[in-house]
């Protein structure tokens, strides 16, 4: 067995840096050829694709958020102009939004990231990722299936039958998120199991939620699962994964991260917080600086495990207003369309963790009214919000108008350092 999932993580950041600018120099003058949107960016910019030779020049080209993805997608659907024309597209992903997004063929996307963690061949992996309509399930499948793993594509089933399969199959390595597998620990010694002792889960790698330090500390400690974390977004696969040293994330050979300013998307100070813009090096999707609304900095120091890539360090937290709840978005614009289907009613929701998860309260503004009428309209809000959230709230609360005066539309109280 190797310890690197290929050549490419051993390479001095200097090769790198090389290769990466040849493969964005290609990818600018391919989308402007095939991308309906990258040539009209470019063409009001007055940039030339041949301005487009190295990474520091990404800074001519403006950062697109997730909020303007889902626009440009209106206006030019399905893609926004972003893909080529005649591309071979397996699969089309939906994510909320809605966010239509090809799937990007590679056979590395997510693998590094178990490979690092340790799956390979004679793992039994349960993936708890949904398999319906999102990219998670089918992408984390496939980068299992790189490193030979064996994938069980057990789904967003209830947490009995994840220990049932867990038991019955022999399952040695867990995806999915922190907060799941909490779930299922706690189910499997309701059901009168030793974690521990009874199981071969050994190893675990969670993404699309953040993994507290404690909560490490518990899954590592009391029930002997190594833990490892992954970092990405559907609009871009994978961006950056944790190894063995477990102190920051190398980021993956195939994206391209800058750091920036959110105000201005010019690159901040080496080693400062900024946020993480991604540009994913594909033949397919001309998506070019991605912003994630994620913050981070980059960690420049070799890493003892011998990768050469540079590291995130962490995800310190989010630049706009948008938040992640068990692993999905919530945008204010939303929060918007919640607001307009029920006739302009006033609302903010609060985030919170309980219990390892995220606990939503959402605050109606709504006139003291008999209760018949106030119970169907938190049912309303309640259907509402999962449908166009996909992400169901905890308690609604009732508060007489104008008793918002700060009015902020997410609050975000989820503390992730502990
Ligand atoms: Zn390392």
């Amino acid at each position: 067995m190797t310890n690197y999932f290929d050549d490419k993580e051993t390479i001095s950041p200097e090769e790198r840096e090389n290769d990466q600018n040849r493969r964005l120099s290609r990818m600018v003058t391919l989308g402007y050829n095939h991308s309906e949107r990258l040539k009209t960016i470019l063409d009001e910019l007055g940039v030339n694709p041949a301005d487009i030779k190295s990474i520091r020049d990404l800074e001519k080209l403006p950062v697109i958020s997730r909020e303007e993805v889902v626009e440009l997608e209106l206006q030019a659907p399905p893609f926004g102009g972003f893909c080529r024309n005649d591309a071979d597209i397996d699969r089309i992903f939906i994510s909320p939004g809605p966010v239509y997004e090809p799937h990007l063929r590679e056979n590395t996307l997510w693998a590094r990231g178990y490979f690092a963690a340790g799956f390979g061949k004679g793992d039994i992996v349960l993936n708890t990722f949904s398999y319906h309509m999102v990219a998670a399930g089918l992408t984390f499948h496939e980068g299992l299936r790189q490193t030979g793993a064996t994938v069980v594509p057990a789904g967003t089933s209830g947490t009995e039958m994840q220990v049932r399969l867990i038991s019955d199959l022999g399952i040695t390595g867990y995806t999915g998120t922190p907060s799941f597998l909490m779930a299922i620990i706690n189910k499997a010694e309701e059901m009168g199991h030793d974690f521990k002792k009874d199981f071969k889960l050994k190893k675990a790698s969670f993404v699309a939620e953040p993994l507290l330090p404690r909560v490490r500390k518990t899954f590592e400690n009391k029930y002997g699962i190594n833990t490892y974390q992954m970092y990405g977004a559907t609009e871009v696969g994978d961006i950056a994964y944790e190894c063995g040293e477990k102190n920051g994330w190398h980021i993956c050979e195939e994206v391209i991260i800058e750091i920036v300013d959110p105000a201005t998307g010019k690159r901040v100070e080496d080693g400062k917080l900024g946020e993480v813009v991604v540009t994913r090096l594909n033949d397919i999707f001309f998506l070019f600086r991605f912003g994630t609304g994620d913050l981070s900095s980059i960690i420049e120091e070799k890493c003892p495990c011998g990768r050469t890539s540079y590291r995130l360090n962490g995800i310190a937290g989010r630049v706009g207003d948008a938040v992640k709840v068990r692993g999905l978005f919530i945008a204010p614009t939303q929060l918007k369309e919640i607001s307009e289907k029920m006739g302009d009613i006033k609302f903010r929701i609060v985030i919170t963790r309980e219990s390892y998860k995220d606990y939503v309260t959402a605050i109606l503004e709504l006139e003291e009214g008999e209760a018949d009428r106030v119970c169907h309209l938190e049912k309303r809000f309640g259907d509402l919000f999962q449908r166009i959230c996909t992400v169901k709230v905890n308690k609604i609360l009732i508060e007489k108008p104008g008793t918002m005066t700060d009015y902020k539309i997410i609050l975000d109280k989820r503390e992730w350092v502990s």
